[in-house]
């Protein structure tokens, strides 16, 4: 199907798209665009308004790449999520986003999707957010006057990733004292995208949990954490036993939004499974 028309623009620099931003009515950003091409079709399809001006992010070398800087990595709003999985800076707890972009849809996608996109894109289901709140990630955002603005992954998503900048990069701290494990379960053997995504953090201390983030993404609503779960793991001693115990300790509220008998299961399949490969990585 052929798009609607618009104007598209191709700015270099990041000044440029940030002008672009502030002045053109009517305006929408591209990353990879495998969203973005795929809602404008849809809304086409609908015989609904198109956006009259597209700026494409992919000219501007100040947004791409992924690298240390000290103790944080540094993954630029423009990486692609096959780059992140190369990526040779993905060790201890920061491997958790090489297990996620190995995940991700097919490689036609993976070459095309960006970061940026996946955090920013504002559909519920993509799995990058759970895996930033996790890892404690901030976001970096830039404001069409030139103004920064850095937030924690879990207040963006908390505030249903909602912002009228660009986002230019992504930071999270390395932590080789964290484990973090992450489970995915897949929605439909023909598109492969998630029914459901979740990511566990802890710290083993003298043989207990501490510090745990459970980040679940139900696909319905944006990412949260399961206070509750959390709380649980937090009093436990390391046992093979509190995988199983876990179960118990749920909110509810985050697993039954929406879900069938078969998605409340397999949350529980991938809890489990996370608190195994957690537990048993530290036995
Ligand atoms: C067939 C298919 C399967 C998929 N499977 C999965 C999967 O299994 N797991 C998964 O996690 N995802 C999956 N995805 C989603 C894919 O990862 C997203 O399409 C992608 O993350 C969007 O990234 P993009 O770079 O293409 O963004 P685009 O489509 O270019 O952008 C989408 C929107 O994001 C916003 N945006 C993008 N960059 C910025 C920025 N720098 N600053 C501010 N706003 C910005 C804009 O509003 C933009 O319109 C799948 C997609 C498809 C099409």
């Amino acid at each position: 199907m052929l798009l609607k028309q618009f104007n598209f623009h191709a700015p270099k620099t990041l000044e440029s798209a940030l002008e672009l931003y502030g002045s053109l009515p009517d305006v929408r950003l591209q990353a990879g665009g495998t969203f973005l091409l795929n809602s404008l079709k849809m809304l086409k399809r609908r015989g609904a308004k198109t956006p009259q001006n597209v700026i494409s992010l992919a000219h501007i070398d100040a947004l791409k790449g992924i690298r240390m800087k000290g103790d944080q990595l540094v993954v630029g709003a423009m990486t692609n999520i096959d780059e992140i999985y190369d990526s040779p800076f993905l060790t201890g707890n920061l491997n958790l986003l090489k297990v996620v972009a190995h995940n991700i849809s097919s490689q036609l996608i993976r070459n095309m999707a960006t970061i940026g996109g996946n955090l920013t894109c504002r559909y519920t289901w993509t799995e990058m957010p759970a895996v930033m709140v996790a890892l404690e990630a901030q976001m970096h955002f830039k404001g069409t006057k030139g103004e920064d603005e850095v937030i924690g992954a879990e207040d963006f998503f908390k505030n249903a990733a909602k912002t009228d900048k660009i986002f230019t990069h992504v930071t999270i701290l390395r932590d080789n004292g964290i484990s973090a494990a992450y489970f995915r379960a897949k929605k439909s053997p023909y598109v492969d995208i998630p029914l459901l995504s979740l990511g566990i953090k802890t710290r083993f201390v003298q043989g207990k949990f501490t510090e745990t983030i459970v980040a679940v993404n139900n696909c319905v609503a944006f990412v949260q954490r399961d206070r509750i779960l959390e709380e649980f793991l937090n009093k436990s001693r390391i046992d093979q036993s509190v995988p199983e115990a876990a179960l118990e300790h749920l909110d509810a509220t985050i697993y039954d939004a929406r879900s069938t008998d078969y998605k409340k299961h397999m949350f529980r399949i991938g809890i489990r499974q996370a608190l195994r490969d957690l537990t048993g990585k530290h036995a």
